[in-house]
C-alpha cells in the first residue's frame, strides 16, 4: 500500500468512525492540545476526560496554570499517576507564559520539560496543522502490525524503524485528522488484545494479519523480575485529631506530593516515636499492601498509631507538618496514601 493509499484509507475511516467530540477537540487551542496530550501519555482517554475537564475548569488558560501553586496542580493530578508529568506541565506553563506565545516549531517544543518527539508531533499536527509524525503507544502498535516489524519498540533500532515508517506515512494535508485517526485506530480497533481486524481500514494489506500472527506484534518488552522494596508507613494521629504528613522531595517517586513518614521496619518507627516523646496510646498494624512502579514493587505495611499527648512539632524546614484531618482534601497525595487515609476514617474523600 503506497503512503497516499494508506492516508486515504485512514482519513476515510476517520470521517466515519474517528472521535470528533472529545473535550479537547472543542475550542481547540495549543494549550488544550498540549494539556490533553500530556495527560494521554500512558493513560487512556476515558480516564483522562474528567481530569482534563477539572483542569480546564480550574486553569482555563496557560497563565492560570503558570500562576497556580504547584501543590494545587498536583492535587488536581492526584490519581492520574506519573506525577513528573504534572510537575513538568507546571514548569512548562511558566516558561511559555514568560515567552508570551505558544511555541510552534519542533525545536522550540523539544526544549520544554515533559515534551518529547511524539507529544511535540501531536501538538504541531493537531493544534497548528503542521505535518509532523507521532509515535505514541497506539501508533507503534498499528505500524508494527501493519508492517510486521518485529523486536521490542523500546529497542533503539526498532524505534528508529517505526519512526521512519510513521514519518513516511504522515500526510501534508489534513494532518490533524490523520494524527487523531491513527491514535483512535490504535485505541479502538487495533487494540492490544483482540483487535477488530474486520473493521480496520488497513486489513487488506496488514502483514501481521496475513501472517495470522497479530498477537506477536509489537514484540513485548523482555521480561525482567522487578525488585521488591519494603517499607513501614507511619500514620500518626495526635490528641488534636491531626495527622503527621511529610512532603516528598520534588523529584523521584511521588515527587512533591504529601505522604506519610517512612521507616525500614516497625521497630524503627517505634524508636522514632520514643525519641520524640510520642506516647503511643493505641496502635494497629495493617496487612502489607503492594504498589507497583515501573521499576520496582513497593510492599508497604501501614502502622496506625494514635498518640494521646498533644504533640505538635514541625521539622526539617516545614517538610513534616501536622494536618487537621478536615484539611486533607486540599492536598496533593499519592493515590495509595489517599486510599489508606480514606480507609483509616480520617474524613478525607
Ligand atoms: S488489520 Fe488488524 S492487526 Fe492489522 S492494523 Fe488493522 S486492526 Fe491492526
Amino acid at each position: 500500500m503506497s503512503p497516499s493509499a494508506f492516508q486515504r484509507n485512514i482519513l476515510a475511516w476517520f470521517d466515519q468512525h474517528g472521535r470528533k467530540d472529545l473535550p479537547w477537540q472543542k475550542d481547540l487551542t495549543p494549550y488544550r492540545v498540549w494539556l490533553s496530550e500530556t495527560m494521554l501519555q500512558q493513560t487512556q482517554v476515558a480516564t483522562v476526560i474528567p481530569y482534563f475537564n477539572a483542569f480546564i475548569a480550574k486553569f482555563p488558560d496557560i497563565a492560570d496554570l503558570a500562576s497556580a501553586p504547584v501543590d494545587e496542580v498536583l492535587h488536581l493530578w492526584s490519581g492520574l499517576g506519573y506525577y513528573a508529568r504534572a510537575r513538568n506541565l507546571h514548569k512548562t506553563a511558566q516558561l511559555i507564559a514568560e515567552q508570551g506565545r505558544f511555541p510552534d516549531t519542533l525545536d522550540e517544543l523539544l526544549e520544554l520539560p515533559g515534551i518529547g518527539l511524539s507529544t511535540a508531533g501531536a501538538i504541531l499536527s493537531i493544534a497548528f496543522n503542521k505535518s509532523h509524525p507521532i509515535l505514541d503507544g497506539n501508533v507503534k502498535r498499528v505500524l508494527a502490525r501493519f508492517r510486521a516489524v518485529s523486536g521490542w519498540p523500546g529497542n533503539s533500532a526498532v524505534n528508529k524503524e517505526l519512526w521512519a515508517l510513521s514519518a513516511k506515512l504522515t500526510p501534508i494535508a489534513r494532518v490533524a485528522n490523520y494524527t487523531q485517526a491513527m491514535m483512535d485506530l490504535g485505541a479502538t480497533v487495533c487494540t492490544r488484545g483482540k483487535p477488530a481486524c474486520e473493521a480496520c481500514p488497513l486489513n487488506a494489506e496488514c502483514l501481521a494479519r496475513r501472517e495470522n500472527n497479530v498477537s506477536a506484534y509489537p514484540t513485548p518488552k523482555p521480561a525482567k523480575t522487578l525488585p521488591v522494596k519494603q517499607l513501614t508507613l507511619l500514620l500518626l494521629s495526635n490528641a488534636d485529631n491531626c495527622i503527621l504528613l511529610e512532603k516528598r522531595p520534588p523529584t523521584g517517586i511521588w515527587g512533591g506530593l504529601w505522604s506519610l513518614p517512612e521507616f525500614d521496619s516497625i521497630t524503627e518507627a517505634h524508636d522514632w516515636c520514643l525519641t520524640r516523646n510520642i506516647h503511643i496510646a493505641d496502635q494497629q498494624i495493617l496487612s502489607t499492601r503492594r504498589h507497583t512502579f515501573s521499576h520496582y514493587h513497593l510492599d508497604y505495611t501501614p502502622l496506625l498509631v494514635r498518640s494521646d499527648n498533644p504533640i505538635n512539632f514541625v521539622m526539617e524546614a516545614d517538610r513534616t507538618v501536622w494536618y487537621k484531618t478536615g484539611q486533607l482534601n486540599k492536598l496533593g497525595l499519592a493515590a495509595p496514601i489517599k486510599l489508606l487515609l480514606q480507609q483509616s476514617h480520617t474524613g478525607i474523600k
